[in-house]
């Protein structure tokens, strides 16, 4: 089986070394093709502007400078001779839960994949600062991580889907299982900017300092992870809300 490693958090990232280790479990066919620097809230962007460049750093090893997106289109076009069976996005450092899913460049390289008929996985590492300071915050990542991929190799796998794997902030031990659940949503959109200025004296703005607000609906990504469980939630591409298809048409007809 061949597998293809990718995250948006950068080739250097840590959670990249997790997610190649979990790999190697199942192969020892992977190939790893990243983006170059760090790309976390890239969403599902393609660099259109500027040159790409494909950097080798070993065999079966490469970065792009550009986005997740880039990534896994240059390794499906112009890296790999055949295409993977599987694509693997992560460990992403931090949650991609709920409606946040279409920032994260982590999903999005999933979603790339499964554009391309490719059974794509993305994974992320909900943070936690009690954990971090155990000294290793993949740790439920590593451990579970295996026990997440197996069950969804044996699975049927549609076209046009993919499945978005969060891990919970505990140590291996305390988490609970594996959970199916659907998609979540946040309560309030993102409206923490924090202004600042520069040393030259000019304002600045940062993004998404804060945590937040959600209510745990039963069944969700969120509430899945709040009861300390692996999240496991299918997606699909299609985004048309089917229950509004038959209102509007009537809404347009003569
Ligand atoms: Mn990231």
């Amino acid at each position: 089986m061949r597998i293809l490693i990718t995250n948006d958090d950068g080739y250097h990232a840590p959670g990249l070394a997790v997610m190649e280790a979990i790999a190697h479990e199942f192969s020892d066919d992977v190939w790893v093709c990243a983006p170059s620097e760090e790309q976390s809230g890239a969403g599902h962007s393609l660099t259109l502007n500027r040159p790409v460049r494909l950097q080798k750093f070993a065999d079966k090893r490469f970065a792009v400078t550009g986005t997740p997106t880039d990534s896994v289109m240059m390794a499906l076009r112009e890296v790999l001779d055949a295409p993977p069976d599987l694509i693997l996005s992560g460990v992403n450092r931090g949650a991609n839960l709920g409606d946040d899913i279409t920032y994260s460049g982590t999903v999005s390289a999933a979603i790339e994949g499964a554009l391309a008929g490719v059974r794509s996985i993305a994974f992320s590492q909900v943070y936690s600062r009690d954990i971090a300071g155990t000294g290793d915050e993949f740790a439920a990542a590593r451990e579970w991580g295996p026990k997440t991929i197996q069950p969804l190799l044996e699975a049927p796998f549609e076209d046009r889907t993919l499945i978005n794997v969060n891990f919970p902030p505990l140590l291996p031990e305390a988490v609970h299982g594996i959970r199916v659940s659907r998609q979540g949503f946040h309560d309030y959109s993102r409206g923490s900017i924090v202004e600042g200025k520069d040393p030259r004296g000019h304002r600045y703005f940062w993004f998404g300092l804060h945590p937040i607000e959600h209510t745990l609906d039963h069944g969700t990504d969120l509430e899945a992870i709040d009861d300390g469980y692996v999240s496991v939630t299918p997606l699909q591409l299609d985004l048309t809300h089917h229950a509004a298809l038959e209102i509007l048409a009537a809404r347009f007809a003569d």
